[in-house]
């Protein structure tokens, strides 16, 4: 189906995105960061490749998708030991690959598997890696990569002293773009002697009942933090969002103190979040909240605190308590 090419053959010189399939399901995260790593890859004049391990070919689906992707190549690397996620055997191929092929950056979402793989693959590369990156540019023909520091509040510009350059970029931190051309289709053929063994044995897979969150990409958020004052106030802000089509989010405290699950905390430590309307109950606003939520497009705040900083910053504020606001607004839409 795609040209074959042994993996001593492979170009040299490129950037190299890491693409997360599991299970027959391609991570939207994996085509996120090619938009950033497109326009690093036309500055240095190199090219954009999409990498993928998996099982079968015949596991593809979303080829489409992949087939419109900014990726100017996609290569494949297919053998039945990689349908599930071996972190190990993951590492050794991904850094053969990184061998043979000597890129110039290699990428990956900060998903649970890229936060997984890029440190492994890193160690056994000894190359540094630069961690939940959310901007990049290239200056000097180097690629400067920014990341949140010190207690998230200064900004840090990093540039990798190794090669090749290694960093996970923050999911939800650039939106999907489409490229012009249909991408170049290769899988990559590995020695015969390679070892496809893994420490790991997968004796059952059991998929998590969770249904997994939208956040990053819904168009409304209701979102919650320590002015909702409990758990079941919290709960409250599902109900609305139920009415209004929404996601919802929370700050980190909330989070913490177990009022919702981690997948829903907004800011540098969770999701980055993008809606036309965001609406914050109870939130101070504090600077590691609003990194990933600052490009909402239009802010609605309800605090009791005319000062606070997500006041300050909405579009929208309500002054008063966030738990009679929030029953209110619930009695008047289900009415
Ligand atoms: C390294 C690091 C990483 C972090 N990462 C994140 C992150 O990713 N995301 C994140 O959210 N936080 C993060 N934080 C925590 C962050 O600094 C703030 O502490 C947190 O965002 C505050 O959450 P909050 O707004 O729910 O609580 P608070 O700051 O306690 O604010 C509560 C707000 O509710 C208001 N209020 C009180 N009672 C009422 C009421 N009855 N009605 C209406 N309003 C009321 C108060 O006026 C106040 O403004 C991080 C911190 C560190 C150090």
């Amino acid at each position: 189906m795609f040209e074959r090419i042994n993996i001593e053959n492979l170009p040299k010189g490129n950037i190299l995105a890491f693409g997360e399939f599991y299970r027959n399901e391609l991570n939207n995260s994996s085509l996120e960061i090619l938009s950033p790593l497109k326009e690093v890859a036309q500055a240095l004049n190199k090219k954009l490749i999409l990498l993928f391990l998996i099982g079968s070919l015949e596991d593809i689906k979303n080829l489409e998708e992949i087939k419109k992707s900014l990726a100017d190549e996609v290569w494949f690397v297919v053998n039945n030991e990689l349908k599930d996620l071996k972190d190990d055997l993951y590492t050794e191929v991904l850094a053969q690959i990184v061998k043979s092929s000597q890129p110039y950056g290699l990428f990956f979402p900060a998903t649970k598997i890229g936060m997984s793989l890029a440190p492994r693959v890193a160690g056994a590369l000894k190359v540094g890696l630069c961690a939940h990156v959310n901007y990049l540019k290239v200056k000097d023909n180097q690629i400067i990569m920014s990341r949140p520091t010190y207690g998230e509040n200064i900004i840090a510009k990093l540039v990798s002293k190794s090669s090749p350059v290694m960093a996970t970029i923050s999911l939800g931190a650039f939106n999907i773009k489409y490229g012009e051309r249909e991408p170049l289709m290769k899988e990559i053929i590995f020695p015969e002697n390679f070892s496809w063994s893994s420490k790991l044995k997968i004796r059952n897979f059991i998929p998590s009942k969770k249904k997994l969150t939208k956040l990053s990409t819904a168009k409304i958020v209701v979102s919650g933090g320590r002015g909702l004052k409990n758990k079941e106030t919290f709960q409250k802000l599902f109900e609305l969002a139920e009415i209004l089509g929404a996601e919802v989010g929370a700050t980190r405290p909330v989070c913490y103190e177990g009022w919702v699950e981690e997948e829903r905390m907004i800011g540098v430590s969770g999701v980055t979040v993008k809606p036309k309307i965001y609406i914050g109950f109870g939130i101070s606003g504090a600077l590691q909240h609003t990194v990933g939520m600052e490009n909402s497009e239009f802010i609605i705040a309800v605090n009791t605190d005319k000062d606070a900083p997500l006041v300050k910053m909405a579009n929208l504020a309500l002054i008063g308590d966030a738990r009679k606001i929030l029953e209110l607004l619930l009695k008047k839409l289900k009415s």
